[in-house]
């Protein structure tokens, strides 16, 4: 049976968090961390770096936003990371947790204090349950590599499928935390679709492990029980679209929500993501790859339309649904293999054979795209029917953001991109706007990413004199996708540098919401301060 009572464990022994709670009350603050890093080294607690070099290679992550911080701890064991945790929290001294620093949005990037990094943190193995259908594994291995220790586990009957871009860099934990997602159209595509159980500590060096469906919220909270005292933890409540979204930690309008839910996607301001169990797919055996080029981008719209039609709204057949929008062509290597001279933007489709043969299923499919009442032209419908097919498409994928970015390090400047998805009903008006906005301003640009979900990703080159125009640009982008009831994030989320866009997006009324339910487990702010909301002054 479900409670909103959550009993928290102890990670420490009583004498051992005695004994460091004392430490930290004689001597608090930044100016401690010397003292108390000495502490927990000589009682073999932890290690905390206190050397500059070291802590350099820490402070700045994919968003490139400067950050700074005075130590480094690598822990091995859930002991060791409560022991820091618990050591920074009685001090008072802000500490970020990093893994594999591949988020855009400075959400791992420190403003001082200690860096938590999950760098040495494959404290248990990855252990498949195959009879289940779920793995266990613990935050800090790499996502990739999960992935394919799934499948050596099994013999490749079981995948755990969801596939962001980063998954080589990007870590379980830090996946779970900002509910990264992949090519996969809806909800199944995104970490939360896929995760069962989860052990999170908390800020003062507690641990919580809890199953789905254990744990819920009543009365908009719930109740932490620590020996035989109890805090409270209020959700937060603002209305968040039911679009693909990773703007802002889960909330629920009427305050009953799963713990496990709360957890993922908060970039860590409730607390450490120490291991998980996610559920197991099974292998289709094929994929169906194909790529079909379109006159225009009116042409794809309508071939979305027609699809969602097709499939009654239910785009779970498709692993991937993505698009090759405004001036790909010009930025993707090998595109005259995948484009006729009169198309402008193109559209990938990825379908996992379960029954019957790829030539049947490649038949089926050519139909129901020849079918469309869109411009296809059935002869340029591309099957990828081999690896080395699919590896090229893949490279001309990868070459857009990496063509990209050359093209603005030869100008001096750099990318600014949008995460913004909106309901389909809005998409076409979405588009519209924001091409014309972007080519009338003159700035040059591409767009593409997962068409299913009505999230694209407009990447803007600018010029060193149009810097400050194309930040103009990405706001009112954002904006517009507000204003037709879409988000500024459909995945990469709002960590330091899209505070701003939660508060207009949601209003100072859900900022206090998020700053009431970090309060409730972290009443300084002192874990991933900065992370979607401010602290409070
Ligand atoms: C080239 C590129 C492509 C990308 N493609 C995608 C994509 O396809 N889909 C997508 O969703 N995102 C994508 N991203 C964004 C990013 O990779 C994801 O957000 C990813 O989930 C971040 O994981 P990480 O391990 O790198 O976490 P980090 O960047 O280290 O941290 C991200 C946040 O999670 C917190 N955190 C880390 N570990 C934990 C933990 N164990 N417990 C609690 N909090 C934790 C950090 O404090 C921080 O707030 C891309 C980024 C790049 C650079």
């Amino acid at each position: 049976m479900s409670s909103n009572r959550i009993i928290l464990e102890e990670v420490l022994d009583r004498e051992v968090c005695l004994t460091i709670d004392h430490v930290c009350r004689g001597s608090k603050g930044m100016g401690s961390l010397p003292g108390l890093a000495s502490f927990l080294h000589e009682h073999g607690l932890a290690t905390i770096e206190l050397d500059k070099d070291i802590i350099e290679g820490y402070i700045v992550d994919g968003s490139n936003l400067p950050g700074f911080a005075h130590g480094l701890a690598r822990p091995r064991t859930i002991a060791e990371c409560a022991a820091v945790f618990r050591a920074c929290f009685m001090a008072g001294i802000p500490f970020t947790l990093s893994a594999g620093r591949s988020n855009l949005t400075g959400s791992a990037t420190p403003q001082g204090g200690v860096i938590v990094s999950l760098d040495h943190f494959n404290h248990a193995p990855v252990r498949t349950d195959i009879e289940a259908r779920r793995v266990w594994c613990p935050a800090g291995i790499i996502l990739e590599d999960m992935r394919n220790l799934v499948k050596e586990q099994n013999n490749g009957r079981l995948i755990f499928p969801v596939d962001p871009t980063s998954r080589s860099d990007a870590m379980v934990g830090g996946a779970v935390s900002c509910n990264a997602s992949g090519f996969t159209p809806g909800e199944t595509g995104a970490m939360r679709h896929w995760v069962s159980g989860i052990e999170v500590l908390m800020p003062d060096g507690h641990l919580i492990r809890a199953e789905r469906g254990q744990y819920w919220s009543k009365n908009g909270v719930f109740v932490l029980v620590r020996d035989a005292r109890e805090s409270l933890l209020p959700v937060p409540r603002y209305a968040r679209p039911l679009i693909k979204n990773a703007s802002g930690p889960f909330s629920s309008p009427d305050g009953i929500m799963d713990f496990v839910d709360l957890i993922i996607g908060s970039e860590g301001i409730f607390g450490m993501v120490t291991g998980c169990t996610l559920a197991l797919k099974e292998h289709p055996g094929e994929y169906l790859d194909l790529f079909f080029p379109l006159p225009d981008e009116g042409d794809a719209i309508d071939f979305l339309a027609y699809l969602r039609n097709r499939l009654e709204s239910d785009f779970s057949v498709l692993t991937a649904c993505e698009y090759f929008g405004s001036n790909c062509r010009k930025y993707m290597n090998h595109e005259q293999k995948f484009f006729s001279t009169e198309s402008r933007v193109g559209i990938y489709l990825q379908i996992p054979i379960r029954e019957g043969s790829l030539d049947e299923a490649a038949g089926t499919w050519l139909e129901i795209i020849s079918g469309s009442p869109c411009k296809v032209d059935a002869n340029r419908i591309r099957v990828m029917a081999n690896d080395r097919d699919r590896t090229l498409f893949m490279d001309a994928r990868h070459s857009l953001p990496a063509n990209a970015i050359e093209i603005v390090r030869q100008r001096g400047t750099y990318t600014i991109l949008t995460d913004t998805s909106v309901p389909h009903e809005r998409f076409r008006e979405f588009l519209d706007y924001t091409n014309t906005l972007i080519r009338s301003n003159g700035v040059d640009y591409l767009s593409f990413g997962h068409l299913g979900d009505c999230h694209l990703h407009f990447t803007l080159l600018p010029q060193r004199d149009q810097l400050e125009k194309a930040a103009h640009l990405y706001d009112l982008i954002v904006d517009k996708a507000s204003e037709l009831g879409g988000v500024y994030s459909g995945e990469h989320g709002t960590g330091k540098r899209k505070q701003g866009d939660f508060l207009k997006r949601y209003g100072t009324g859900a900022v206090e919401e998020v700053q009431a339910a970090k309060a409730g487990v972290d009443p300084l702010f002192l874990l991933n301060r900065g992370n979607v909301v401010e602290s409070p002054a």
